[in-house]
């Protein structure tokens, strides 16, 4: 299914094309939360997100064979740029809706956008009709161990640089960097405890956490990478098994936590983000005094977003 071993399979291919992103900490962000914080700083990578790792494993590992996924974001523009370096044909079904500049940014990597239907699901519906019509590999940005296994390379630069953490807060939608997180964890930082977060206006991944089964929840926050509306099974397979803890936090708090990153450690986060940190301030006895690693997952705030933090709303 998914183990460490594929994690280290992946480690030359995602070296070959990125190089290891920073971990910086910084002592007024660590004295406004109260804990020795180490910022992942995903933002950088040239995506903007993590999810490019896991996309450059995907399309090292089949290169030539078109895929055809569907999203709203981060995957997206990750599969559009993998297909890119690959020179691999990628189609991606979005909603009408989605953001123009997310599909601007995927048709500039080369990749053949299609905008159908309301809502993620729709997308998924059509992407799955056109892998059957043209033989293309149909992508799940959630099932998909070379995801995955792409994704735990950020787990193994952090934990290489850094042995002794005492815990990881990751962001969460469908659950591939937890996943990872967990499964890296165990194998090189056992005594890490490796917490999820994600938004409580979209909480299908932390539910079916703790109910033991994929469930299907309502899906409102305004964060787009945590925006997913149910559980995926591979992930959460194993988180069941490895994570420590998920906890959810408010909308507002993750505005406040992209605020802070802004002014103390000179990071611009989109939402998803600066998840992790929210979830430092939304329980600060829970830290206090320990070494934590946040990942700012990615760094694709909206023109509307920014004018949002501008004007401090949502506080
Ligand atoms: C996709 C995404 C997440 C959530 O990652 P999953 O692997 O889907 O749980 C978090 N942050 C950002 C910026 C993302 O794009």
């Amino acid at each position: 299914m998914f183990s460490y071993a594929d994690v280290r399979a992946a480690v030359p291919t995602v070296t070959r094309h990125l190089p290891p992103t920073p971990m910086w900490s910084y002592p007024v962000l660590n004295a406004a939360v109260g804990a020795t914080v180490h910022v992942k700083h995903e933002n950088t990578q040239p995506v903007g997100a993590f999810k490019a790792r896991g996309a450059l494993n995907l399309l090292a590992s089949t290169p030539g064979r078109g895929m055809v996924t569907y999203s709203t974001g981060n995957h997206a523009q990750s599969m559009a740029w993998a297909g890119h370096l690959f020179d691999t044909p990628c189609t991606i079904v979005m909603p009408e809706g989605a953001n123009p500049a997310k599909v601007a940014a995927v048709r500039a990597w080369g990749a053949t956008v299609v905008l159908t239907g309301a809502r993620l699901a729709d997308a998924e519906a059509h992407a799955t009709e056109l892998a059957a019509k043209t033989g293309h590999r149909l992508v799940s940005p959630g099932d998909t161990p070379e995801l995955l296994a792409g994704v735990g390379t950020l787990y193994e630069e952090i934990l290489t640089a850094r042995p002794g953490l005492e815990a990881i807060v990751v962001p969460v939608g469908s659950g591939t960097g937890a996943a990872a997180a967990a499964i890296v964890a165990e194998a090189l930082a056992p005594r890490c405890e490796v917490i999820a977060v994600q938004s409580a206006a979209s909480p299908a991944a932390h539910d079916s956490w703790r109910s033991g089964t994929p469930c299907v929840r309502p899906n409102e926050t305004r964060v787009e990478g945590l925006a997913t509306g149910r559980g995926y099974d591979l992930p959460q397979q194993i988180l069941r098994k490895h994570l420590t803890d998920f906890v959810l936090v408010s909308d507002d708090r993750i505005a406040e936590a992209q605020r802070l990153l802004a002014t103390t450690a000179h990071t611009l986060a989109e939402g998803a983000g600066a998840a992790a940190l929210a979830a430092l301030l939304e329980f600060p006895d829970r830290f206090a005094g320990r070494e934590v690693a946040v990942v700012c997952s990615g760094g694709n705030a909206s023109p509307a977003e920014l004018e949002r933090l501008g004007q401090g709303a949502g506080r």
